[in-house]
């Protein structure tokens, strides 16, 4: 079959990784940037036109689309399924799981273990804020951040209302987090395809740091889920909507605590920590759902 990675950069780890398992497999696999794909949107015939021509054959597509391009790369995703074209990743569900705290939500209503979170309006009353979530030492999260940028530790109330009260001057929009203190700079990710946990490593951030980003230096290992972390991973990946996950978790007092689910989890961390051909899988996921 005809496979359509959407890709800004086909110099990516994960994309090549794809391509290589796709082509492994016997299928032709191209690379689309979705920020030059064309939607052409006329009466029963949705099209896509890629540098000047007509995209035809393809049978799925795997999105890729970074979290700058959201609005872009859903649109192009959703064309592909008004063509009735596989998606790893539904349009829908891409959405749902970039907006932080719609996922939180969602999360929480299917009754998942999360970190006490308050969103407010630009409260004036900071503190009853940071007491909501148990007080300081306390975390706060910028809604649009990435690779562990703009989430702070406040060790302090004073520092976390300073931290609030600048927020709120800049008008950006910000959760305010209970602390998991006992993860110790650590967190679990949990990379699920198609209903199942295809690998799992343990992030630890450097020395004095308490974010696990290996963006931000963190090293990654192989870690053997507990029984609770693997159902939690699955259960928020299937109320998310999400055929591909990243589930990252944090192992409190209290069994785990979801902090994020990524719907673009990259490849090469969790291949390197786990040995394990995660491509495939996805590539297999694909031949399952494409006859
Ligand atoms: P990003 O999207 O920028 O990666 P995250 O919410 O994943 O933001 O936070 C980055 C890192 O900070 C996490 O991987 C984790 O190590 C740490 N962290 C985030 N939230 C908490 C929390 N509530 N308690 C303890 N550590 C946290
Ligand atoms: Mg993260």
């Amino acid at each position: 079959m005809k496979i359509a990675i959407l890709s800004r950069n086909p110099g990516l780890y994960s994309t090549n990784r794809l391509k290589e398992a796709g082509i492994k497999r016997g299928h032709e696999v191209v690379i689309l940037n979705p920020l030059k794909c064309d939607l052409i949107i006329e009466k029963k015939k949705p099209q896509i036109i890629y540098n000047g021509e007509l995209v035809t054959g393809v049978d799925a597509v795997i999105p890729r689309i970074g979290a700058s391009v959201t609005f872009y790369g859903t649109a192009v995703v959703r064309q592909f399924e008004m063509m009735k074209i596989f998606t790893t990743i539904e349009s829908q569900a891409l959405v749902r799981s970039r907006d932080k705290l719609r996922s939180l939500q969602v999360l929480s209503r299917a009754g998942l273990g999360l970190p006490k979170t308050i969103f407010t309006n630009y409260s004036k009353d900071s503190e009853a804020v940071i007491d909501g979530v148990g007080g300081a030492p306390c975390i706060i999260k910028l809604l649009e951040g990435t690779q562990g940028v703009g989430v702070i530790l406040a060790e302090t109330k004073s520092a976390a209302t300073s931290v609030l009260e600048a927020f709120q001057g800049l008008q950006a929009r910000v959760i305010v987090q209970e602390f998991i203190k006992e993860a110790g700079g650590a967190d679990i990710r949990a990379f699920v395809v198609d209903g199942v946990v295809v690998g799992a490593m343990k992030r630890q951030g450097k020395e004095g740091e308490f974010r696990s980003n290996l963006h931000r230096g963190g090293t990654a290992e192989v870690v053997e889920l507990t029984e609770e972390e693997e159902n939690t991973a699955l259960k928020a990946t299937k109320v998310l909507g999400l055929g591909v996950a990243g589930v990252d978790m944090l192992r409190s007092n209290t069994g785990p605590k979801i902090m994020e689910v990524n719907s673009s989890p990259g490849l090469e961390g969790i291949e390197r920590a786990t040995g394990k051909d995660i491509a495939k899988s996805i590539i297999r996921y694909i031949e399952r759902n494409v006859d």
